[in-house]
């Protein structure tokens, strides 16, 4: 383990702790399960749970699932699945629709108390009467209803008296405030569609700030982390908290009681930090989705797509994902990173820990003619220059190899270190050869390379000594496995994607070569990987086994990222 992580959040909790205003800190992770998680919330979840064990504490998975149009419980397991991929794994599994029925009972305690009425406005109303920036709104006419008549009219809302739209419970906070957010904002709306927990039995439904803020001091959450576009709302989630006082009304918890849901209620503190914004790369779910369903990308998890599911199969992995949120670390200051953070720390995780393989991509035989027809040897290879634990591996080897086709040139350019005719190359760790005779198709293509190589450089010998400029890798042809391998790009080639100037959309921006697809050879020790299994193929960049389409016999590798960052302004 490193340094202990440093920043404003962290050093807020230290300070809770050393003055005794927590024993213990509790944090969440609060994703409404409306769609697959990406890479912006990586940051969060690395927050909220990363913070609550660095302090020995405890940190809650809840899904926000208050509003059942938009929610699918498919997504609530695929959010599960990444929150565990990424190594982190929850104290509590909660659902703000298991606190319904608190909900209500605190939004009729808000109303004995006089600090919520049933407001007849329709939405248009509403938005009207709300006043903006610079003028104060309107109070509402139905403001002024007494506790008995706005009891009764929540009752029969919650019954389903009314139709969708007709009422909403708003808190009664000062329609002239600086804050919108406090000019009586909505609590409850009704919404006349089952919900997939709850049931049919609900035809209101809470709103975001109220369920949240009462939802994180159920659960005792000390400190309650989001991103600054929550910022505005802090004056909404503290008179929630103060408003229903769940410390002093256990009377109200008393549903959850009753459900064996243990809960402790706590003053929660909201603290906000800048969201996470990557340069080439779109994060909004609403993108997202329609790149899906434009068939845009092939699907959730296509490799180029930024869900932390399509991460995953492009060969991210947990340790480069936390690496690369610490790399970004916390504040409160926007910004965008710039891709190539992302994948630096893909590239230095994997430069680490990724054996070596070879692979050819685009293959051109080369004959070595001097070695007796037939010849094969098996030659022992390290999997990892840096690192021995890694042991070793056999590599067959033969008269026959596959050599890139970009690793020979007739007429080479200046500085070329590579293969030319009647000069020489370093065989990856099997010795020196020279190209003797180029030959060609009737249409002037190469179609095979004839040579020698050079019997005293082989491994260990003396003449391997002999110094050469260019080092190429090789598979043995009568050993290499065919394989499909996926030749992933950035998807967006414009660093703003999201930058709809003349006219354009993000589909505008796409990057049309973020896919191609080849058929190339792997070495048998890379055609044997695991799905998920990554590797470096030398010379060539980062792969990793498809995790759904990769098999021994026929294997599919997917290129995670290159070995240097090729798209630096
Ligand atoms: P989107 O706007 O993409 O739909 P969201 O914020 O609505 O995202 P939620 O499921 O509500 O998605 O998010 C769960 C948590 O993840 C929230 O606390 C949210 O603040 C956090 N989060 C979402 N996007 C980012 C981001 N880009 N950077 C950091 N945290 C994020
Ligand atoms: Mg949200
Ligand atoms: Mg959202």
């Amino acid at each position: 383990a490193g340094a202990p992580r440093q920043d404003f959040i962290r050093q807020i909790v230290r300070d809770d702790l050393a003055s005794g205003k927590h024993a213990a800190i509790r944090t969440r992770f609060p994703p409404e399960p409306n769609g697959y998680l990406h890479i912006g919330h990586a940051k969060a979840i690395c927050l909220d749970f990363g913070v609550a064990e660095e302090f020995g504490g405890l940190c809650n998975l809840r899904f926000d699932d208050t509003n059942p149009a938009k929610e699918d419980p498919a997504f609530v397991q695929a959010i599960q699945d990444d929150v565990r991929w990424l190594g982190f794994d929850w104290a509590e599994l909660r659902h703000a629709s298991d606190y319904f029925e608190v909900y209500a009972l605190a939004a009729e305690k808000l109303i004995r108390q006089g600090d919520a009425f049933v407001c007849d406005l329709t939405p248009e109303q509403i938005r009207e009467y709300r006043g903006t920036l610079t003028e104060p709104g309107r109070e509402s006419p139905f403001r002024g209803r007494s506790v008995e008549e706005n009891l009764d009219l929540f009752r029969r809302m919650r019954a389903g008296e009314f139709p969708d739209g007709a009422r909403t419970l708003r808190a009664r906070i000062d329609m002239a405030s600086g804050n919108i957010n406090l000019r009586d904002p909505a609590l409850y709306r009704i919404k006349h569609m089952p919900h997939p927990i709850a049931g049919a039995g609900w035809c209101i439904y809470p709103m975001y700030d109220f369920a949240h803020a009462l939802g994180d001091a159920i659960e005792g959450i000390t400190h309650s982390l989001c991103t600054l576009e929550f910022e505005d709302h802090r004056p909404l989630y503290d008179w929630c908290v103060d408003r229903v006082d769940l410390a002093h009304s256990p009377e109200l918890l008393a549903p959850l009681a009753a459900r064996g849901l243990p809960n402790v209620a706590a003053k929660p503190r909201q603290i906000e930090f800048s969201r996470l914004n990557i340069n080439y790369t779109v994060m909004s779910k609403r993108k997202l989705v329609a790149l899906v369903g434009e068939g845009l990308v092939d699907g959730w998890d296509d490799p180029r797509m930024y869900t932390l599911q399509g991460l995953r199969r492009r060969g991210y992995t947990p340790a480069a994902l936390r690496l690369f949120v610490d790399r970004v670390g916390i504040s409160k200051q926007n910004s965008v990173i710039d891709f190539s953070v992302l994948e630096g720390a893909l590239r230095d995780d994997l430069d680490a820990h990724a054996p070596r393989r070879m692979a050819v991509v685009d293959p051109l035989k080369l004959v070595l003619a001097n070695l007796p027809d037939g010849h094969t040897e098996t030659l022992a290879f390290a999997n990892h220059p840096k690192d021995d634990t890694l042991g070793t591996r056999e590599v067959p080897f033969s008269r026959e190899l596959w050599i890139e086709r970009e690793d020979f040139a007739e007429v080479p350019p200046k500085g070329w270190k590579r293969l030319v005719p009647g000069g020489e190359v370093r065989l990856r760790g099997a010795g020196i050869a020279r190209v003797d005779e180029v030959v060609k198709d009737e249409d002037g293509t190469i179609v095979e390379l004839r040579g020698w190589l050079d019997p005293e450089s082989r491994p260990g010998m003396e003449g391997a000594n002999r110094k050469i400029k260019g080092t190429i890798h090789w598979v043995s042809a009568a050993h290499a496995r065919e394989a499909e391998i996926r030749l992933y790009d950035r998807l967006f080639s414009a660093a703003d994607p999201d930058d709809e100037a003349d006219g354009k959309t993000y589909r505008d921006h796409l990057n049309p070569d973020s896919k191609r697809s080849v058929r190339g050879f792997v070495e048998p020790a890379a055609a044997a990987a695991a799905p998920e299994q990554t590797f470096q193929f030398e010379r060539l960049g980062y792969f990793v086994a498809d995790r759904h389409d990769h098999r021994p016999e026929a294997p599919v590798f997917n290129r995670s990222v290159s070995l240097r960052d090729t798209w630096a302004a």
